[in-house]
């Protein structure tokens, strides 16, 4: 009798607490919770708002001191982080244990970038990078511009200067942003890790040794593909060399007339209305227009998730508009579906899964359906625009490789000679030749604005490619195909942090992360 009653006591205590018996912290700790989540959302409220205003403006507002003083409370609270490392699993409601570890992520990751910009070293090189206007042809001359010299002139030599006049805010960040590594390498090293990069990226959930292995795979696969568009590229352009300013010239030119500015928003609410989007009914607002002092780069910010999403471009009559804004709004529809209770996570769960879903939206303008109904492009042109675009892919493919090799190394050297180290690294994945006299290196905002964030671009599209593949397999076309958007709202937006991202892919997909589409989608047929 005694016997069964203990065991009927046992049953009853897995039933109600499934992770054991609930310790007496939890409810006060829920409240503890409750309290951090809601002072978050204050201070990101006020944040992204000031953050929106410098980047379309160049100019940091004022705001309200005790602001800071609470965001730096939050940040560097040790309290708060030993106590989340403690308490990590104990709340004894999945709901609640998620809430809890991506709290701590983002203690962690606030603790990693907050330190280092402290000394007010990160804003001040931000500001150069929204402010800054090279001289050239006698003028300042913006992003866009320059970019148009990269694409249309014929003349070679103009070209290049165009190309160092673009790259030359690097030369005035690099002093700076070396400085900035240190910090970042010394906060690591007080907690025992290696470097920065290896502090950082295990707390993004991903581990060093299983990410370069995967690079590893797409250097060897693309390295011939892109040594023959190379090739091509020279006899075309009747070149020894493939120099980085002719790549825009050799790819960007030919599709320049299909892409006129003015039709720009037209046709992507025609597109997203396709697939089943309603824009005008989504708290998405935009400022598209170049000017100066505006930020020259795309960004999307979410303001307040879903409701208030605000896109930040700089259009002009180019190819690289259209796949700039339809990124930028795949991150907007992301964050403007996500349906959570709790605030924290209101959010992507993963950059690289943030950089997924803007990139499925950019896929969508690399379909043979989508160039002929939408951008006008002739039956008969679809196959060689599509390998057009699969060659740009191989090529950027190869310059991201690059990009994350150099970052990495930039903190395992202490950014000793990081102009040698990124002209070598080049070398070796684009093969383009050394240019030692260009920081262009530090002309990359990410090393600056979003230390180790460039391999998310990567895994983003390994994400993409696996689910367009299965969204064709599954459900037909992809555009003009209304499920698309509701296969991409319950799987991957209505979530938003409640998962891990590698959870959604291999739930929404039925198979775990496979690199094998993206291969297929840039050297298939
Ligand atoms: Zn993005």
């Amino acid at each position: 009798m005694r016997k069964l009653a203990l065991t009927i006591i046992l049953i009853w205590i897995r039933i109600a607490y499934p992770y054991g018996a609930r310790p007496e912290h939890v409810a006060a700790d829920s409240v503890w919770l409750k309290s951090l989540q809601e002072k978050y959302q204050t201070i990101d409220s006020v944040f992204a708002n000031v953050s929106w205003e410098f980047y379309t403006t160049g100019i940091w507002p004022d705001i309200p001191r005790k602001y800071y003083q609470m965001n730096s409370d939050l940040v560097l609270s040790r309290y708060s982080l030993k106590k989340y490392g403690r308490i990590q699993g104990e709340f004894g409601s999945p709901e609640l244990n998620r809430a809890a570890r991506q709290m701590y992520i983002r203690l962690l990751m606030g603790r990693n970038t907050y330190l280092p910009d402290f000394s007010g070293l990160g804003p001040s090189l931000a500001r150069i990078l929204i402010n800054y206007r090279p001289s050239f042809d006698g003028d300042l001359r913006s992003r866009n511009y320059l970019a148009g010299i990269l694409r249309d002139e014929p003349a070679r030599e103009r070209r290049e200067k165009a190309w160092y006049s673009l790259n030359e805010v690097g030369s005035i960040i690099a002093p700076g942003l070396r400085e900035l590594i240190w910090e970042r390498n010394k906060l690591a090293r007080e907690t025992d890790h290696r470097d920065y990069y290896d502090f950082q990226l295990p707390s993004m959930g991903m581990n060093v040794d299983d990410l370069f292995e995967m690079l590893a795979i797409l250097d060897s696969v693309s390295l011939e593909p892109y040594t023959q568009i190379l090739q091509k590229t020279k006899l075309d352009l009747e070149i020894e060399t493939v120099e980085p300013w002719d790549i825009s010239f050799a790819y960007d030119r030919v599709k320049a007339d299909l892409c006129p500015r003015d039709s720009l928003m037209i046709i992507l609410n025609r597109t997203m209305l396709g697939l089943g989007f309603e824009m005008n009914n989504l708290g998405i607002t935009y400022d598209l227009e170049p000017r100066s002092g505006k930020y020259q780069h795309d960004i999307c910010f979410p303001v307040s998730v879903p409701d208030d999403i605000r896109v930040l471009a700089n259009i002009d009559d180019d190819w690289g508009s259209y796949k700039a804004l339809f990124h930028e709004v795949g991150h907007a529809l992301h964050f403007s579906h996500i349906d959570q209770p709790r605030y924290i996570l209101r959010a992507s769960p993963a950059g690289c899964f943030s950089e997924a879903m803007a990139e499925i939206s950019e896929m969508i303008t690399e379909q043979p359906a989508w160039l002929t109904d939408y951008a006008g492009v002739p039956e008969s042109n679809v196959r060689a625009a599509i390998a057009g675009i699969k060659e740009a892919r191989i090529i950027s493919l190869r310059y991201a490789l690059a990009q994350v090799h150099f970052e990495r190394e930039l903190y395992r050297t202490d950014a000793e000679k990081p102009a040698e180290l990124y002209w070598d690294i080049m070398l070796k994945f684009t093969m383009s030749s050394p240019h030692y006299d260009s920081d262009a290196w530090a002309a990359v905002p990410h090393y600056t604005e979003r230390p180790v964030y460039m391999q998310n671009y990567i895994i983003a599209d390994l994400i993409a490619a696996q689910t367009l593949a299965y969204l064709k397999r599954t459900k037909g076309s992809i555009v003009d195909n209304k499920a698309t958007a509701d296969f991409l709202i319950d799987n991957y937006y209505r979530p938003g942090a409640s998962k891990d991202w590698f959870e959604l892919v291999e739930e929404a997909t039925g198979e775990p992360l496979n690199i094998k589409y993206y291969i297929g989608y840039i050297l298939g047929r």
